[in-house]
């Protein structure tokens, strides 16, 4: 029998004190079927629905490891016991926060490293000696370089979203990572993600020590608490029935994805001279800017996020009661993760998408890969007709345009406007 209950783990006083302050006690499907392997120390490629509490799996079985076994060589700051490997900055940052959670009544030492931010700060950081260091391959890559720290007495490697991380734009980072760590079989490895596919597994088992695979929860990738529905509409109405959708639907928190940064600024400006309260989270906004926008959003200064696939894996944000595919993703695994925002934890949540004539031709991919069609909607005849912008001077948060124009205030003595002939001092 799995087991159901915390209590039943015999896990380390300090770190169950941890998860009873977060207010769990039953585990999660995924967590029933993986913990108990994880936690004697075995090789796992764990999938589990999108909002079930894969990282606390990872986290918790890092925990346990670090708190219950000596390292074999001593400890030193400089040899991370246990490394994560996220592809985006912000949900290392977020890993970061649930870990300081967890680990609270522990003194273990947490360090999160990624890009666009605080580079000397973050490289600093090593000199305290760290435990478990979280990070985005780049900024993992580049420290390790400058010998800020080493990989070679590394207990345990995690990657979260690790099909992601097998993709073309990370497999060579992930390779020189490997070949830096302990060999397969002196270390653990750990893969989660909602969707590992056959390619996935092929590569991970390279660098694996005969890894269990395990599915939890069979058949469906999201959560069960999604609606679906899809409609066919031509592009340039998109954000007429956008903004007949927000305010038919009652949406209280919503992220809408698009493919392309550069339309993000255009939707967002139209959706904020709509009197929507909305923010753009891209790889164009700055760092510092991106991580604001997820905070105002998150304590619903904004209602509205316009994203890219930035914010597609991992984030997890309560209450989002609403996912907008406001064009569809090019590759069907998106799909799932982008839904996946929406009805985590156990809550509820609506998913609507728009199949244009440019997007349109992802839907069979994406049908075949959640095995079953999305419910089509009709376009009500007056659903487009929207009326003018209510705001019409309002903007929305993160365009580049509206942020180059603040740090050019910010500057004094502006280049290019005429200074005051200054007076002779007599
Ligand atoms: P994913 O499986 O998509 O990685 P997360 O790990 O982000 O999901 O978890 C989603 C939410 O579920 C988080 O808010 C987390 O705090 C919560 N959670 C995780 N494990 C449990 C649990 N055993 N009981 C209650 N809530 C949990
Ligand atoms: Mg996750």
């Amino acid at each position: 029998m799995n087991p159901t209950t915390f209590s039943e783990l015999n896990l380390p006083k300090a770190l169950l004190q941890g998860i009873d302050e977060l207010g769990y006690t039953e585990l999660t499907p995924v967590q029933q079927i993986a913990l108990p392997l994880t936690l004697q120390g075995k090789d796992v490629a764990g999938q589990g629905r999108t909002g079930t509490g894969k990282t606390a799996t990872f986290l918790i079985t890092i925990f346990n490891h670090l708190l219950s076994k000596e390292p074999k060589q001593g400890r030193t700051g400089q040899h991370p016991r246990a490394v994560i490997i996220a592809p985006t900055r912000e949900l290392v940052i977020q890993i970061g926060e649930d870990a300081k959670k967890l680990a609270k009544h522990t003194n273990l030492k947490l360090h999160t490293v990624y890009g666009g931010v605080d580079y000397e700060k973050q490289r600093k950081a090593f000199e305290d000696g760290v435990d478990v260091l979280i990070g985005t391959p780049g900024r993992l890559i580049d420290y390790l370089k400058k010998h800020c720290y080493s990989l070679n007495r590394t207990e345990i490697m995690v990657l979260d979203e690790a099909d992601r991380m097998f993709d073309l734009g990370f497999i060579k980072d992930i390779r020189f990572m490997l070949r830096r760590l302990p060999k397969y079989n002196e270390r653990q490895s750990l893969l989660f993600s909602a969707t590992l596919s056959h390619r996935v597994m092929e590569l991970a088992y390279e660098h694996m020590n005969n890894p269990e695979k395990l599915r939890a929860e069979e058949g469906e990738l999201t959560a069960s608490g999604i609606t679906e529905s899809l409609y066919h509409t031509a592009m340039e109405d998109k954000v007429p029935l956008l903004i007949h959708l927000l305010r038919q639907d009652n949406v209280e928190r919503g992220i809408i994805f698009i493919n392309e940064k550069r339309d993000g600024e255009r939707v967002a400006r139209q959706l904020a001279r709509y009197g929507f309260k909305v923010g753009i989270l891209s790889g164009d906004v700055r760092q510092k800017k991106r991580m604001r926008i997820l905070e105002d959003f998150s304590q619903a200064k904004l209602h509205l996020l316009v994203a890219t696939d930035v914010a597609s894996r991992g984030i997890h944000i309560d209450g989002v009661t609403h996912v907008f595919n406001y064009d569809l993703p090019d590759d069907a695994e998106n799909y799932v993760h982008r839904i996946g925002r929406t009805a985590r934890a156990g809550s509820t949540g609506t998913a609507i998408s728009f199949a244009c004539e440019r997007f349109c031709f992802g839907l069979p991919d994406i049908e075949i890969y959640i095995k079953r069609s999305i419910p089509v909607e009709g376009i009500p005849e007056t659903a487009l007709d929207i009326g003018k912008p209510t705001h019409p001077e309002a903007t929305a948060e993160g365009l580049k345009s509206e942020d180059r124009a603040a740090q050019h205030a910010k500057k004094p003595n502006n280049a290019g406007r005429p200074r005051r002939p200054q007076r002779r001092k007599s």
